[in-house]
């Protein structure tokens, strides 16, 4: 069993980062939920329970999802390696209110191309995020579909979503007023917090994205557990080998 490093210093948070527009944000609270903050005090030491989340990224072909994932996680596993072994995630190493916790983050791997994802891809998800590209009305019209698609796998009540436009630098500042009323409109109604990225920004969305899973998590386990035992639910497992292990694919699709 190895015991893995401590997490880098510029991935630790302390304070719940902001949202990206108030209105269109899964909530805008200025701090992380009082009961989070208290449970994570209270912990004894080494990993949690809920330590990881299971984040899957979908959109068109050519949207930028590959491209918004491997900006933020530089230094991960070359892509031939991890064809070969047949892992498809990446893991970013977080530390939140002083709690190791890491994003699963799912690439769909050329899959999108045939619109059809293998059920695995989907299944347990955490967080979904819808990414379409500003400079291209089309791929923001499908974001609907590609969300409907991840949701038949997943249960609802326990999915944070977020919808992401991407190529910021591609669009005219009117284009990009008018497509970001469009997007800032369908967040509200399938309750997903909107973000629009540049090279800049993928980090702030990734902070936000650990956050509130990460507070997600917390909510639920006490949620659970009715709160009693607050101390105990902060476990010492040492390791997160379990998860790392690569999964297989169906091949019986398309
Ligand atoms: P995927 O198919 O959704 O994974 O898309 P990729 O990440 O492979 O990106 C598709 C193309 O869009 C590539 O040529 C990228 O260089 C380009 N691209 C991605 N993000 C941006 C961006 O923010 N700005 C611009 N100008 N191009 C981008
Ligand atoms: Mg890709």
């Amino acid at each position: 069993r190895s015991m893995l490093p401590p997490v880098k210093k510029d991935r630790i948070i302390t304070e719940l980062p902001k949202c990206f527009s108030p209105s269109a944000a899964l909530h805008t609270k200025e701090a992380f939920h009082p009961q989070v903050k208290a449970v994570c005090q209270t912990k004894k030491r080494g990993t949690v329970g809920f330590n990881i989340a299971k984040v899957i990224v979908v959109g068109d072909v050519a949207v930028g999802k590959t491209c918004l994932i491997s900006r933020f996680c530089k230094g991960a596993f070359d892509k031939n390696y991890k064809a070969t072994i047949g892992v498809d995630f990446e893991m970013e190493r977080f530390e939140v209110l002083g709690v190791p916790f890491s994003l699963q983050l799912w690439d769909t791997a050329g899959q999108e191309r045939f619109k059809c994802i293998a059920s695995t891809y989907y299944r347990g998800a955490q967080a979904i995020i819808v990414v379409f590209d500003l400079s291209s009305a089309g791929s923001l019209a499908h974001a609907r579909q590609w969300l409907e698609d991840a949701m038949k796998e997943n249960d609802p009540s326990s999915v944070l979503l977020f919808l992401v436009g991407t190529k910021k630098d591609l669009s005219s500042p009117e284009q990009l007023a008018y497509v970001e009323q469009e997007a800032i409109r369908l967040s509200e109604e399938i309750r997903a917090e909107y973000w629009a990225v540049s090279a800049k920004s993928g980090r702030d969305f990734f902070f936000r994205v650990a956050s509130l899973t990460f507070e997600a998590n917390v909510l639920a386990e006490l949620e659970r557990r009715g709160s009693r035992d607050v101390g105990d639910i902060i476990r010492i497992t040492g390791s997160t080998e379990d998860v790392r292990k690569p999964t297989k694919r169906k091949s019986n699709c398309c």
